[in-house]
């Protein structure tokens, strides 16, 4: 399993090469933007915003937007550590995240003010508004959007090789029930008459440690 400190640096190392692979394309402004996006996926929306690390301590004051985020998932999560569902999520979560504290921003200016705040036919044409907004933008800037979200998803890449095992973990409601449908060896009683090794013995035991360890990886 790599450090925080390997994956910074592969980070750093790669955006480069990886934004010149789209230089032929889309010149100069395709390197900036594909390194760029590489820089920040791997820096800022690194698969580790699961488990407190490096990335979660580079969003300093606003590093509690990803508390719950933090919470929900285990360390090497299949959300968190996945191709695609990995960015993806993080992307969506990002962008929910932000509009929730926009919403709760303006309710409370305003009531400060003594005006209205906002009603649900506000919310639908504000949302109306976004979304044809976002579909102009990636009509006029297809090329550049598509180098920064595969920027996104290479450097989320690179960190799940760097870890080294491609299998991320199910979330822990899944894993219980795998584990009460699998007929395991603990349940049968050995040929010799003696009862295998119980699992909360096992647990007891010193240097154990748990799925959410502060561990970054
Ligand atoms: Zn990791």
């Amino acid at each position: 399993m790599a450090s925080g400190r390997s994956h910074d640096q592969a980070t750093r190392w790669l955006a480069l090469p990886f934004g010149l692979l789209w230089a032929p394309w889309l010149g100069l402004v395709g390197v900036a933007v594909a390194a760029g996006a590489f820089l920040v996926g791997g820096l800022w929306l690194s698969p580790d915003l699961d488990t407190r690390s490096r990335a979660t301590n580079r969003w300093g004051p606003l590093g509690w937007l990803w508390w719950p985020y933090r919470r929900g998932l285990s360390h090497r999560s299949l959300f968190s550590h996945s191709p695609v569902i990995g960015t993806a999520g993080r992307l969506t979560y990002l962008a929910l995240a932000l509009l929730l504290v926009a919403l709760v921003a303006q309710g409370v200016m305003a009531l400060a003010a003594g005006s209205a705040p906002l009603r649900s036919g506000d919310l639908a044409a504000g949302g109306q508004a976004a979304a044809s907004w976002l579909a102009n933008f990636w009509q006029q800037q297809r090329p550049l959007l598509l180098a920064a979200v595969l920027g996104l998803e290479a450097s989320s890449w690179l960190h799940l090789l760097q870890d080294g095992d491609p299998m991320p973990r199910w979330p822990r409601p899944l894993r219980a029930l795998a584990r009460s449908l699998r007929p395991g060896p603990r349940r049968r009683r050995s040929q010799t008459g003696r009862r295998p090794p119980q699992p909360g013995r096992q647990r007891s035991q010193p240097g154990r440690q748990g799925g959410r360890s502060g561990r970054q990886n």
